[in-house]
């Protein structure tokens, strides 16, 4: 697919969630450090097989990028080994969210946690009715993917207007200190991304070009 750069000015922004440094994952100084993305995968918030291949696939797409200082891996995990890992630090729990399906506002696909003190943000979690309904598999990874770009630090590419959604309100990220991702546009209410707000309602459900020069970005060791 060929891009439009006569647009750019108005395409494409991802900016950085980073109140401090210590928001930012921490990198190692040489190699690369290892990001568990651990699903579920006993009790009844485990991960149903549809998620957890798309799980993996997104894990595959983010390991593609060939990032600089961080290696992802996917693996499936019981309560109990996650328990007694010794690596929680740097993994992200994906499992099904524990509220009732009530409890959700329409729309409201999963949950993700920010990055902080240097480590991934963790869990995510998935919105029950989602393992009911005959979701494929090409929407979980798009979801997992934004939810994954959020435990990196990442806030939504249209933050001020989360137009993605049909709305024109700011989800709050204007009053954190961000940061942008240098080689991305400064738009704030772009929508080409999967960092847009309600990337899969508008058909984004992998990762854009800009979206693979910011997560590269933010996993290279230069500072910005
Ligand atoms: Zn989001």
């Amino acid at each position: 697919m060929t891009k439009d750069f006569s647009h750019q000015s108005s395409e494409t922004t991802t900016k950085l969630y980073v109140r401090t440094n210590t928001n930012r994952i921490s990198l190692p100084a040489n190699g690369k450090r290892t990001i568990v993305v651990a699903g579920l995968s006993n009790t009844e918030r485990k991960l149903d097989n549809t998620q957890m291949q798309a799980l993996e696939d997104a894990v595959n797409d983010l390991n593609s990028l060939n990032l600089e200082a961080v290696s992802l891996k996917f693996e499936k995990r019981t309560e109990k080994q996650h328990e007694e890992s010794n690596n929680k630090n740097s993994t992200v729990l994906i499992l099904r969210d524990a509220r009732n399906i009530n409890d959700f506002r329409e729309g409201e696909f999963a949950i993700a946690s920010f990055s902080k003190n240097g480590n991934p943000g963790s869990p995510i979690t998935i919105t029950p009715n989602n393992t009911e309904l005959n979701t494929p598999e090409f929407f979980f990874k798009g979801i997992f993917l934004h939810e994954l770009g959020h435990t990196f630090g990442i806030v939504h590419s249209d933050f001020d207007t989360r137009t993605s959604c049909g709305l024109n309100t700011t989800d709050g990220s204007r009053n954190r200190v961000i940061e942008h991702i240098p080689g991305t546009s400064t738009d704030t209410s772009d929508t080409n991304s999967i960092m847009a707000a309600c990337a899969t309602d508008i058909g984004v459900f992998s990762l854009t070009s800009q979206d693979k020069t910011a997560i590269r970005r933010i996993f290279q060791r230069a500072e910005f």
